[in-house]
């Protein structure tokens, strides 16, 4: 097993699926009445976030706390973080403190690469910037494969603003190395150009929505980053809307089978309505109920669950 999961590109096919598997066995737990295992008994997890989480945060800290871990929250605001205590410091002090996994969001892309240098502990990317959010990923994989029954020949679409997303990064690359295809579809303006062949040879690009829809299993919604965005990037919300959203009349073009996914926090009415939200088709709640498994199944793993 790895030691640290920074970005997709670190898992193989075989370790991918290795932790799918573990965590379809995890999601048993989440229906028995006490919800715990003692695998990782006193052993401690640091959520280390300085950037706004509500799912993601909580699902490490529940996936912790369901094995046994000790868990230490730890948010930059109201931290010495607040003070200017740089990274470095702040992965001293947890060293100091024993930390034997840090869970870490951070706004600079590769702060958690950084981060594995400098602690003894595995390290999770949980989020760094526009670029990785490799959990994210796994527990899309997790949905699409409980879902539809294989994740090897689906086509996926990854849908709106791929430029400022993390999400999607995380998922070309891992749903590449597990087989699937898949087309980035947005506004020109929001698909760099060099994305999808160095990422995973095969990725197609369309700007035109409506003709990609018939022929896909799965279409994955993004949101709209406008904190990330210090320029315009499309003309208006209702234009993009118009050219990009998921509406009811959009979802009736995909295949019956299909199903629609977002990693959330959704802009309902931008990107997604609330009928193809709330509609059978859409997977959003379970994606986040999958979260919890798979990141018990990555805490558990990389923590030697199977090798110490
Ligand atoms: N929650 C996801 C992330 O942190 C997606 C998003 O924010 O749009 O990357």
């Amino acid at each position: 097993m790895i030691r640290h999961l920074l970005s997709g590109a670190d898992l193989d096919a075989a370790t991918a699926t290795q932790i799918l598997d573990t965590a379809a066995e995890m999601a048993t737990v989440a229906g028995r009445e006490v919800k715990k295992l003692p695998a990782l008994r006193g052993r401690t997890v640091v959520n280390l976030f300085y950037e706004d989480s509500t799912r993601t945060r909580i699902s490490f800290e529940a996936a912790a706390k369901r094995l046994s871990a000790d868990v230490i929250n730890f948010s930059a605001k109201g931290s010495s973080v607040a003070k200017g205590e740089s990274l470095k410091d702040t992965a001293l002090t947890l060293q100091a403190m024993g930390a034997d996994a840090v869970v870490v969001r951070h706004p600079a892309s590769g702060a958690p690469h950084r981060l594995a240098n400098w602690v003894d502990g595995s390290v999770v990317n949980a989020g760094d910037g526009t670029h990785e959010h490799p959990t994210q990923a796994l527990l899309d994989a997790y949905t699409m494969r409980s879902r539809l029954g294989r994740i090897a020949g689906l086509h996926v679409a990854v849908v709106g603003d791929v430029l400022h997303s993390r999400v999607a990064r995380s998922n070309v690359l891992l749903l590449s190395t597990l087989g699937a295809k898949v087309t980035l579809v947005g506004p020109p303006t929001l698909i760099p150009v060099d994305i999808p062949q160095a990422l995973a040879p095969g990725t197609d690009v369309s700007y035109d929505l409506d003709t990609v829809l018939p022929g896909v299993d799965v279409v994955m919604m993004l949101r709209v980053q406008r904190e990330r965005m210090n320029d315009s990037y499309f003309p208006s919300a209702r234009e993009y809307a118009r050219r990009y959203g998921l509406d009811g009349p959009r979802m009736r073009r995909l295949p019956e089978h299909a199903i629609v996914m977002h990693p959330g926090p959704m802009n309902r009415g931008m990107e997604i309505t609330p009928e193809v939200a709330d509609s059978p088709r859409s997977t959003i709640v379970e994606q986040v109920a999958n979260g919890v498994s798979v990141r018990m199944a990555v805490l558990y793993l990389l923590l030697g669950g199977n090798n110490r």
